[in-house]
């Protein structure tokens, strides 16, 4: 179970009565017992049954019960004097490094993991010293506060190191793949508990995205959707998108689910929100979904050469 100690200490000296808790996906399962432990402390305890994906989307209705939210799981990417985050630390064995070794090709990398793992950089680094190999890991932005931390929206630690070849150590390809295109540096990906090793290829991602743009040329309407959620919200960015083209028109909303974007009835859409939806999702949405620079590039404002994956900066 998540420890409670070091939070109910950090609970009373701010002298809170009530706490609203909130855990993304993979931690929503411990609810029950945290929220039992915090109960048991002497709090009273709302927890947030929505579904959560980042510190971006934090449970501000729930917060309006209490005196503070617990955001689990993620580092802050805004910071609020009502919210406490609370990382999760998932530890593995650096001798996992090992597997990506016969991949690196130069002795000067960048080094970069999400925040589940950020604890480990130091060893991480030290594992690849003593094998000849630097590692640098740097600060990313105002939205990945910790050295070396990169998100689904967020590649600056990555650039950052200014390095040709990076190692991304972590699950899944798409944060490799961001890297990739953000950086144009050559990426190898090590899941540290499969142990998995692989030099990561963007070619494919943005093969299929042309594809969604080709869909998208000569669409009727476009809906240019803004997010509501607190860390979601690029309505800048939004208005300059619509200010390129005649068709386009803002569109506000929540959840960005397949049915209501049918619902709504525009012929294509264009994502500010989570940077991930339009990449992770086209398959369930029923009409083209562009990121912000491929409707640039689909307006004239931007060239082919200058594709680049979607990030949400610090501003
Ligand atoms: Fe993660 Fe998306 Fe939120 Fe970025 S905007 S932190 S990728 S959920």
């Amino acid at each position: 179970m998540i420890p409670v100690s070091d939070l109910v200490v950090k609970l009373h000296e701010r002298a809170v009565r009530s706490v609203a808790l909130q855990f993304p996906a993979g931690l929503a399962r411990q609810a029950p017992q945290v929220a039992a432990a915090l109960r048991d402390a002497g709090f009273f305890v709302v927890v947030s049954g929505d579904p959560c994906y980042g510190a971006c989307d934090l449970a501000l209705d729930t917060l309006l019960h209490a005196d503070v939210l617990v955001h689990f799981g993620h580092a802050p990417v805004e910071d609020r004097p009502d919210v406490i985050y609370e990382p999760v630390r998932f530890d593995f064995d650096v001798n996992a490094l090992e597997a990506a070794l016969p991949l690196l090709r130069t002795r000067r990398i960048g080094l970069v993991t999400t925040v589940q793992h950020v604890h480990l950089l130091s060893a991480m680094a030290a594992y690849l010293r003593e094998r000849g190999i630097e590692a640098v890991v740097a600060p990313g932005d105002g939205r990945t506060p910790l050295v070396g931390q990169v998100l689904g929206c967020n590649f600056a630690a990555a650039r950052a190191t200014g390095a040709d070849e990076i190692l991304f150590v972590g699950t899944g390809v798409f944060h490799p793949i961001g890297i990739q295109l953000a950086t144009r540096s050559r990426v190898v990906a090590l899941d540290p508990y499969t142990r998995k090793a692989q030099e990561v290829d963007a070619d494919r991602l943005v093969r299929r995205r042309a594809a969604v743009m080709a869909k998208a040329e000569g669409a009727e309407s476009f809906g240019i959707i803004v997010s509501t959620k607190s860390g979601q919200q690029r309505m800048g960015l939004a208005r300059r998108l619509v200010a390129l083209s005649d068709r386009a028109v803002l569109v506000m909303m929540r959840e960005v689910s397949p049915g209501e974007l049918l619902d709504l009835g525009f012929a294509a859409y264009v994502n500010t929100a989570c940077p991930r939806l339009a990449y992770d999702d086209q398959a369930r949405f029923p009409v083209p979904v562009l990121t912000p620079p491929e409707f640039e590039i689909l307006c004239g404002a931007r060239s082919w050469d200058d594709y680049t994956i979607d990030e949400y900066l610090a501003a």
